[in-house]
């Protein structure tokens, strides 16, 4: 969104918002955005996966999509607490809601997956919700359609692994279409890769680098702007979320146990997530969040490590129905 939106009185309440974190100022906003809106609104997840991307790098690279769902919702760094900095391990760990001690992928081989008792986010929601549409895409084949393992399991409905040649313009045009469409998918993760890619030829310090996240960037609005011109946008509640399996050395590179390796973090925007907030987060808690977005409830017999990323002030998430407070990050991508 690059114009000033047509009502004048919300961006006021939103800096006002952002800038006390009071809940006073909080509820002024969504008292007027609740009596605009419908009550009940169908739930709605995308998350976003830029592989070697890092959050610094995100603030100084042009990035405006990015820069606007920090502003627009919760800004969370987080670090790998493992010496298997690989993203076969970080998507692994960011899917399942496990680390690797349970879901058992040390390297991109995927070889001693445990994904049968411990699956992916996509398929979990088909599990517990099967009516749900679920998809996933990724320029890094491993995920949608691994040999030997993939990461999303056929449960998924639509997985897609677009040609080489296509690369992350070839994902983002799949996920452009597929989340335009009427019948799109309630959960999806979509995956870009080329950041990464010029984390390992140029180095995570270099100028490449930044321009890679700025290139994404783009791709991302691209996504994000199929979401909010779906005719029924206003009437479904969408979590966005984005983050990264691993960092890159300055140098390039990664797989070792330097802090800049094993950065990640987590943007999350949509109900529940105050615009301009910070905390910290773990890989681990990105599944939750997304299930519990879409109303699945978190069975304790599945183990998982994570939890739903809780509200500033430490209040939980709520488990699946939100009083729709917090809503005024809405339509603000
Ligand atoms: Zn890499």
């Amino acid at each position: 969104m690059s114009h000033t939106p047509a009502r004048p009185a919300r961006p006021t309440l939103l800096a006002s918002a952002a800038a006390t974190g009071t809940a006073h100022a909080a509820a002024t906003g969504t008292a007027h955005a609740a009596s605009a809106r419908p009550a009940a609104r169908i739930p709605k997840a995308l998350l976003i996966g830029l592989d070697g991307c890092m959050l610094d790098r995100v603030d100084e690279a042009d990035a405006p999509h990015l820069h606007r769902l920090i502003a627009g919702g919760l800004r969370a760094p987080g670090t790998i607490p493992y010496a298997f900095t690989f993203s076969g391990p970080g998507w692994s760990t960011l899917a399942t809601g496990v680390w690797l001690t349970k879901h058992g992928v040390r390297d991109n081989t995927f070889r001693g997956q445990r994904f049968a008792t411990y699956p992916d986010v996509l398929t979990r929601v088909e599990q517990a919700r099967p009516a749900l549409r679920t998809y996933a895409v990724s320029s890094w084949p491993q995920l949608p359609s691994a040999t030997g393992g993939a990461l999303f399991s056929p449960a998924v409905d639509v997985r897609v692994a677009p040609p080489g040649s296509a690369y992350d313009a070839g994902t983002t045009e799949d996920a452009v279409a597929r989340l335009s469409a009427a019948d799109a998918p309630d959960a999806s993760f979509v995956q870009l890769d080329n950041i990464d890619h010029a984390g390992h030829a140029s180095g995570g310090a270099s100028r490449a680098h930044l321009e890679a996240i700025a290139g994404a960037d783009a791709q991302v609005g691209q996504i994000l702007r199929a979401v909010t011109n779906r005719p029924t946008h206003a009437a479904e509640d969408w979590l966005i979320m984005v983050t990264a399996d691993d960092g890159h050395t300055d140098a390039g590179g990664h797989g070792g146990t330097s802090a800049r390796e094993k950065q990640t973090f987590v943007i999350a925007h949509g109900t529940g997530f105050t615009p301009g907030s910070t905390g910290t987060s773990r890989m681990v808690d990105v599944a939750p969040t997304l299930l519990t977005h879409l109303g699945v409830a978190i069975d304790p017999r599945w183990h998982l490590d994570g939890e739903p990323l809780r509200l500033p002030g430490g209040e939980r998430r709520g488990g699946g129905r939100h009083s729709g407070r917090s809503r005024e990050g809405q339509g603000h991508l």
